[in-house]
């Protein structure tokens, strides 16, 4: 690519600058009215964009479109169709109309609904969603969309997004409003720094493990692992260079807005930031970079994982979602700002979200449970499964003994106020608590507890849905007396109320285990653990009141989450048995059997010659021998038995059994590793996955 950055950022997308080279100025304003405001946009301007928008497609290449979507899987859907079609007279044409672009109606028969849609209405239909831009991917423009059943029920995870942008819109408008007329909307812009893994591509296609479950299920730990910290933010391999390069200019291509890269802690490990954007864009667009990561991989004789855990004994991969609340005037919410009224209203913005987080503690952590994830958080590296937040000591302060008569007394226009003074709290001086789950760092909140592989909807859904619930009550309050006193009366009693969730401290120690259950904060280990409480009555008020989620939606959401949990569960147990009793298992004994034979060849040489490191070598290995091979009996009677159970008894059951087994197994058989021969061993070693690229 020889062109400059600004002129090929975005190349393949229908932007704001296409939109208005392209249309009309009358078709544009509609359109524009559409995107901003959410007018219903009619069929002639529909047909009207549509016919412009092939155009463009074409003269770029692209030969069919899609809809765009995000079932509930986690990952991105498509069903691509050609331009392609004949007039009367049975010449060639292309055709793409308006109907075309708003509404799709692909047979969705296959995806996960929870028991929304039984499969002889298999029908969802997938609506165009005009605030994030067409883009063309692999020479198919592709066309972001929602996706509903027939009766109108989320199918997927922009809707619910959309739905909580609203709702948070909606309430802290009314908030704002009490200190800044003139701002009309309120938008949550998200930033989700994305780790991931590379490793060279022939060493992954021999690990059975990795090309079924994404992680590593055995592998001895290798000599060298992340103790020296030499790979964070060390040179950047050739090779990874490579990669990034052609990675950048993919997302770039496609308007997604790649802007840090590094090294991160664990061996082969990197990161990726983009610049932030409204929740909903960035969630596309971060669907988009682990779909282009993984394709930028394979060109380069790589893979990428992009699991939480692919690795025992190195950090597993999260992503950080950086979340804030922007004005269309271009506050940003969480920043204390200039005056005290500023001072003020971040105060009450900041006091909304420990409370929200507070309250909906469970809400936040159901947002991020995937059997993926439970083997990260809490593991020494991740933030722990409880769910906190990070202030700092002196915001705390502030906020907890805010006082009328100190906040009255600073000088207006000053950065101070109460008892702390405002530029402790700036993000470059702020003690930044790596080990919180949610931390305030400066002008925004970063939670930490997300998955490498998550969808940033579920975490940005909850985020939204919790603080609106909360703003709501502030507003409704507040609008019957919005004086400085009973704001500031207001902050007080919210924060004192919910300052149980607020912790400063080292959130990896054991101590705050204890602190947090004596706060009677929940500490939800598992995927199953979490899901109990989505249904709660708090949690289902708090969702179908905002209008979220209805009540049927939210029982299909966890359905679907627990299925998938019990799947993913069935998949590493069935794996970790195969590979043990058809690998494992004959190799350790024909390595015996090896040991066995030189024994008695040496024996027969000579009776008097001792062989003490092969007769205890002999006797470790079948000793692994039998062991292995009792666990791995056991693992396939749970997996038997868990197959005839109804879902919610089946992931307890998996839950409480399988877990312990499966790490004992892997223990046995990684043993094992460690005195038998890597030439025999069958597959490649931790050293060989995590060094091999050079
Ligand atoms: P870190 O040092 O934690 O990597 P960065 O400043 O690099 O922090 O920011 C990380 C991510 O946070 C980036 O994706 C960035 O765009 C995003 N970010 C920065 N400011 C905001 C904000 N106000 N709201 C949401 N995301 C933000
Ligand atoms: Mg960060």
């Amino acid at each position: 690519m020889n062109e400059n950055l600004e002129n090929y950022f975005g190349f393949n997308v229908f932007n704001e600058k296409v939109m208005k080279d392209v249309l009309s100025n009358e078709i544009y304003k509609e359109l524009k009215e559409t995107i901003e405001k959410g007018k219903e946009l009619d069929l002639e301007v529909a047909d009207n964009v549509a016919r412009e928008m092939k155009k463009w497609a074409l003269s770029k290449g692209a030969t069919h479109f899609t809809h765009w979507f995000q079932p509930m899987t986690g990952i991105t859907a498509e069903k691509h169709d050609s331009f392609l079609n004949f007039d009367s007279e049975g010449r060639v044409i292309t055709e793409f109309s308006g109907k075309e672009l708003i509404k799709g109606e692909p047979d969705a028969s296959s995806f996960p609904s929870g028991g929304l849609r039984s499969t002889f209405e298999a029908r969802g239909y997938t609506a165009w969603d005009p605030t994030s831009y067409a883009f063309i991917k692999d020479k198919t423009l592709c066309i972001p969309t929602a996706f509903c059943s027939f009766g109108g029920e989320a199918l997927d995870k922009k809707t619910p997004l959309l739905r909580s942008m609203d709702a948070i819109n909606k309430e802290a408008l009314r908030i704002v409003k009490l200190f800044n007329a003139n701002v009309s909307r309120v938008i949550p812009m998200v930033g989700p720094e994305q780790e991931y893994f590379l490793i060279d591509k022939e060493v992954y296609k021999k690990r059975k493990d990795l090309l079924l479950t994404n992680r590593t299920l055995f592998g001895a730990p290798c000599p060298k692992g992340q103790q020296l910290d030499d790979h964070y933010f060390g040179i950047i391999k050739p090779r990874i260079q490579a990669f990034m390069n052609d990675l950048n200019e993919a997302l770039w291509m496609l308007g997604v807005p790649a802007k840090t890269e590094h090294n991160e802690v664990a061996p082969a490990q990197y990161e990726l930031a983009p610049i932030y954007e409204s929740s909903n864009i960035a969630t596309d667009h971060n669907q988009i970079t682990m779909e282009i990561m993984k394709k930028i991989a394979e060109k380069h004789d790589l893979v990428c994982l992009l699991h939480e855990k692919p690795f025992a004994l190195v950090n597993g991969s999260g992503k950080h979602n950086n979340w804030s609340l922007k004005t269309d005037t271009g506050i940003n919410l969480f920043s204390p700002g200039k005056t005290q009224l500023d001072h003020l209203r971040f105060s009450l913005f900041v006091t909304a979200v420990v409370a929200a987080v507070d309250k909906y503690q469970d809400l936040i952590r159901i947002s991020v449970a995937t059997q993926g994830n439970d083997n990260r958080l809490g593991a020494n590296e991740a933030p722990p499964a409880i769910v906190s937040i990070y202030l700092g000591e002196d915001l705390t302060n502030a906020l907890l003994s805010l006082d009328i008569n100190t906040f009255n007394n600073e000088k207006k226009n000053t950065l101070s106020f109460g008892v702390t003074s405002m530029p402790t709290l700036t993000k470059d001086s702020s003690d930044r608590n790596r080990t919180s789950p949610f931390a305030f760092t400066g002008n925004k909140f970063e939670l930490r507890m997300l998955g490498s592989s998550n969808s940033t909807a579920c975490p940005n859904i909850m985020l939204n849905s919790a603080v609106a619930s909360v703003l709501k009550t502030y507003a409704d309050e507040l609008e019957k007396n919005s004086s400085e006193d009973a704001i500031i009366k207001l902050i007080k009693r919210e924060m004192n109320a919910h300052k149980r969730i607020i912790f400063n401290g080292n959130g990896y120690d054991d101590e705050w285990v204890k602190e947090a259950e004596k706060r009677g904060l929940l500490n939800l280990k598992t995927t199953p653990d979490a899901l109990s409480y989505l249904t709660n009555k708090k949690n289902v008020d708090m969702l179908t009141s905002l209008k979220v989620f209805t009540e049927t939606e939210l029982e299909a959401r966890y359905n679907i989450q627990l299925e998938n949990y019990v799947e993913c569960m069935l998949i590493e147990a069935r794996t970790m048995v195969e590979m043990v009793n058809k690998d494992y298992l004959p190799v350790i004994s024909s390595y015996s059997s090896t040991i066995a034979a030189n024994i008695t060849s040496k024996k027969a040489v000579n009776s008097k010659i001792t062989c003490e490191y092969e007769e205890a070598l002999l006797e470790t290995l079948s000793m692994s021998l039998k062991e292995s091979t009792e666990l791995s009996n056991k693992l396939s009677e749970y997996i038997e038995i868990a197959c005839k159970m109804e879902l919610k008894e089946k992931a307890n059951y998996i839950k409480d059994n399988f877990i312990e087994t499966m790490a004992k197994l892997r223990e046995k058989i990684d043993k094992a590793e460690t005195i038998c021969p890597e030439s025999i061993w069958p597959y490649p070693t931790y050293e060989k996955i995590l060094f091999s690229v050079i």
